[in-house]
């Protein structure tokens, strides 16, 4: 079926989805679960295949799948009418779904970030058309497959196989109520003028370079591990990853020892074999780029504490380097095996440093004392802040950037609300 056909179909799907009750398209969101569930090696597979994620991290990006479509498949029904206490007879908010969404998704997490835009929108009533990045369209087509085996009716999920350069047609295309874009800020920042220019709602889900802030009564075994984990699963390819580690000055030797040889058990290896914790990176060029920004770095002044080398056209060996404000690397996000070190003498210089960059996704502070969480809870600028842990997105709860990170929130009961629009109904 060509574009200009699905479109139709979408909307022609919209006009009776909107109205099956709540509680009916949450038995069909059961019935997804069950079958992400027990698909969950074969899909596996195919991330790993598409975009090299070693296999058990693809497997558990499945499952995490489930659980989120689990988790709406139980959800309260917050876009029932609301009755307002006023002076008139009739006042009430209505959430009304938009109609067709267009999801322009990336390689990173093919079925996670998919699926975590498109089922709160449909469950709020909306019809879903999605492009995925070009090295995952079997991950989209299975997407689109899976819905139709859950039940859905045919046109609520549709992939849709085009290159970057047809999204602003669909986009601009009268059927199309919104756009949510996961990805680079140079992607959302073209996506999102176009959404503009044509009145229609965006959401923005683009790169972060979380600060990772480790002070000098921190567990340091823990945060060494959960550090490293964090910045290489995925071969370090993920939006929330922790990028700049910020050592408090009088415990950097001890941190650093403990945080080095956390970092380099992660070793390259071949990504369907279950004992892999890191393979390539997702496409070569990606590679080439990540390779150019270390070594920009270097010339800024960026001293090395593990060499990042290249061993094959999109495998490396980690590489950790010491960074000092003012150089210019900190503007960019390191999107690979690659992770940034800054040292700070205090809680201000530290706060300086974590904020001092264009994004702001979720960064993780690590200290026992309430008093000094207090204090990064209240003055971090990003869309999450964690304690004693490393950021990763949970079903139950809110999921979004601040500043060049993006806008709109993703997962909880918030999304649920991302593509309606709020009705006052009033009278005498
Ligand atoms: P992109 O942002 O280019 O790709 C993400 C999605 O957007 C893909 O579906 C892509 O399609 C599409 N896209 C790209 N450009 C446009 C455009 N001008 N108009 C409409 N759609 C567009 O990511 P890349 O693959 O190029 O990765 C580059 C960098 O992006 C990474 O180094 C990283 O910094 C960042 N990134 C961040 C992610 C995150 O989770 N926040 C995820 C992925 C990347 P197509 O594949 O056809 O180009």
């Amino acid at each position: 079926m060509n574009v200009e056909n699905k479109l139709k179909l979408s909307q022609k799907t919209f006009d009776t989805w909107k109205s099956v009750p709540f509680k009916d398209k949450q038995k069909l969101l059961k019935k997804l679960a069950k079958v992400l569930d027990r698909n969950a090696e074969q899909f596996g597979k195919l991330i790993t295949k598409e975009m090299n994620k070693p296999i058990t991290q693809s497997v558990a990006e499945i499952k995490k799948c489930a659980l989120m479509v689990r988790y709406y498949a139980d959800a309260e029904n917050i876009l029932k009418s609301e009755q307002i206490k006023t002076e008139f007879r009739i006042s009430e908010i209505h959430y009304i779904p938009k109609g067709v969404i267009l999801g322009v998704m990336p390689w990173n997490f093919p079925f996670w970030q998919a699926i975590r835009f498109a089922v709160p929108a449909i469950l709020a009533g909306n019809t879903v058309v999605m492009k995925h990045a070009s090295i995952c369209f079997g991950s989209g087509n299975a997407i689109e497959k899976i819905f139709l085996e859950a039940g859905f009716p045919k046109g609520v999920f549709q992939n849709l196989e085009i290159g970057h350069a047809e999204v602003k047609k669909v986009l601009e295309h009268p059927i199309v109520k919104g756009v949510s874009l996961t990805g680079s800020e140079k992607a959302g920042a073209e996506v999102a003028a176009i959404a503009g220019k044509n009145i229609k709602k965006s959401l923005l889900e683009l790169g972060g370079s979380d600060a990772f802030i480790v002070l000098d009564d921190a567990d340091f075994a823990s945060a060494a591990e959960a550090g490293a984990k964090s910045r290489l699963l995925n071969c370090g390819q993920a939006c929330n990853a922790a990028k700049r580690f910020i050592i408090q000055k009088n415990v950097e030797k001890e941190f650093l020892s403990l945080f080095i040889q956390e970092y380099q058990k992660f070793v390259a290896g071949d990504p369907l074999k279950k004992k892999t914790n890191m393979a390539g990176m997702a496409r070569p060029d990606l590679a080439d780029e990540l390779e150019q920004q270390y070594n920009k770095a270097l010339k800024n002044g960026a001293e090395i504490i593990l060499p990042l080398q290249r061993i094959s056209e999109n495998e490396f060996v980690p590489g950790l380097i010491k960074v000092k404000a003012g150089n210019s690397i900190l503007q960019e996000e390191l999107f690979g095996p690659l992770g940034m070190v800054m040292i700070a003498k205090d809680d201000q210089q530290t706060i300086k440093l974590a904020n001092n960059i264009p994004f702001g996704l979720s960064d993780s502070v690590w200290t026992k004392d309430k008093k000094r969480q207090q204090f990064y809870i209240d003055h971090l600028e990003s869309g999450t802040v964690s304690i004693n842990k490393a950021t990763s997105s949970d079903p139950r709860l809110p999921f979004g950037g601040a500043k060049s990170s993006g806008y709109g929130t993703e997962l909880s009961m918030v999304a649920l609300r991302e593509f309606v629009n709020v009705r006052t109904v009033v009278g005498k």
